[in-house]
């Protein structure tokens, strides 16, 4: 070992890695449960859950225990083979969902990628070369792909990587007249979050989703359901489409699928999935059955009427905590959302402080994120003990306090 070793720091980050992050300024070493602490020892109350990743918490010991036994097992084959878990898998998510076939990859943006490739690939095969038209929504996030981020409706997000991905329109989101001013025989799929996340925590209404649905059948395309961030329990239902009457005819999930190992997946039906053949798309890694160990112990503990009744409880713990928070200090204009996929609007007067707030709750031993310019967005573990969400509650309201003075 040398005799010097550079010091692993937050200030290394700024010599080592790509700047396309502004991270805390301190370094977390180690989770459990709710709680993660940093190298100075320091502990936090995690809000975050690693952007509605770490479902069962830090290190949920059913979880460590699937991964070890996976990691003595086997690892990794490529799709030259097929493997147990990924099998395991795939069975249960078409049991649980409307969907019969199941495409592996790695993260939400792959999914999508295979997502927004499937829809094309169906309608310009099953029905006209020119089928190619993607209708989405501003303030949408699918992932970093370019494909995916001009779906996505952020242009500062796509726009200086040169030439796009063409035929995608974008028109606002819950505006069903505008989705009937463009869409036509050409419109090969329709791409929406039940509830944007990134966008700043906002639902789908349900008159708009059923709408969608039904332009969908009406111009022979496909309704893409994202649901990388709503799924796998966030909001209450193993999915978020299940909580209405529509069923979309593809549908991704990602984040919280392998609860903190990464994993993603695309769901469709059999009549879709069957104009693929081998070779019309692939990926190396996914489907391992590393991954897919871990996301099958996720889903097995996520998908549980007790689960999913304890997030709907954990809503209401959090709602009224930040209505209590509201009333003393009125700040949010709405609190909304639904499970535990909860953005609080901050008032126009105090839009500017988002990144304060987020750094004196920080300072404060809470960690909590943003979602669009001006929502404190919540997405805790969907089995954060009582006590770790009123802890976390208090330690917000001390860093509201001093924020605002
Ligand atoms: C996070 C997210 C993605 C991208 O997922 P990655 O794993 O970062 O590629 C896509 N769609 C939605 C709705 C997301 O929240």
């Amino acid at each position: 070992m040398p005799v010097t070793q550079t010091p692993i720091t937050r200030e290394l980050f700024d010599e080592v890695i790509l700047p396309i992050y502004a991270p805390a300024q301190f370094v977390p070493v180690k989770g459990q449960g709710s709680r993660v602490w940093d190298q100075q020892g320091k502990e936090y109350i995690d809000f975050a859950g690693g952007i509605a990743v770490t479902a069962l918490g830090h290190c949920h010991p059913v979880l460590v225990e699937t991964l070890q036994k996976q990691s003595e097992q086997l690892w990794h084959l490529s799709n030259i083979f097929t493997n147990e878990p990924a099998l395991r898998l795939a069975k249960k998510l078409t049991d649980a969902t409307f969907a019969d076939r199941i495409f592996f990859a790695n993260s939400g943006a792959e999914a999508n990628e295979a997502a927004f490739k499937l829809a094309r690939y169906y309608a310009t095969n099953t029905i006209s070369p020119y089928k190619t038209k993607i209708i989405a929504f501003h303030h949408a996030f699918h992932g970093r792909t370019f494909f995916t981020v001009t779906v996505g409706g952020q242009p500062k997000y796509s726009d200086g990587f040169g030439p796009k991905p063409a035929d995608i329109v974008h028109v606002p989101f819950n505006d069903l007249d505008a989705v009937k001013a463009v869409i036509d025989d050409h419109t090969c799929a329709i791409v929406v979050e039940p509830i944007q996340g990134e966008g700043g925590v906002t639902p789908a209404t349900e008159a708009f989703l059923s709408g969608l649905r039904q332009l969908c059948d009406q111009y022979q395309a496909l309704l893409v359901f994202d649901e990388v961030q709503t799924g796998m329990g966030r909001t209450g239902k193993l999915f978020a489409y299940q909580h209405s009457e529509v069923v979309p005819d593809i549908l991704t999930t990602a984040k919280a699928l392998g609860g903190g190992f990464p994993v993603s997946a695309m769901l469709t039906r059999e009549g879709i999935a069957k104009v693929m053949t081998p070779g019309s798309h692939g990926t190396t890694y996914g489907g391992n059955p590393l991954a897919c160990s871990v996301a099958e112990a996720s889903l097995d503990i996520i998908n549980d009427s007790q689960l999913l009744a304890g997030v709907e409880q954990r809503h209401q713990w959090f709602i009224k905590a930040l209505e209590e928070i509201n009333n003393h200090y009125h700040i949010f204009t709405t609190i909304r959302g639904k499970g535990l996929l909860i953005g609080a609007q901050l008032a126009p007067e105090y839009a500017a402080r988002l990144r304060d707030f987020i750094q004196a709750a920080a300072e404060h031993g809470l960690l909590l994120l943003s979602a669009g310019s001006d929502v404190l967005r919540f997405t805790p573990s969907l089995i954060i003990p009582e006590q770790d969400v009123q802890q976390g509650m208090a330690k917000l309201q001390q860093a509201i306090a001093q924020v605002i003075g």
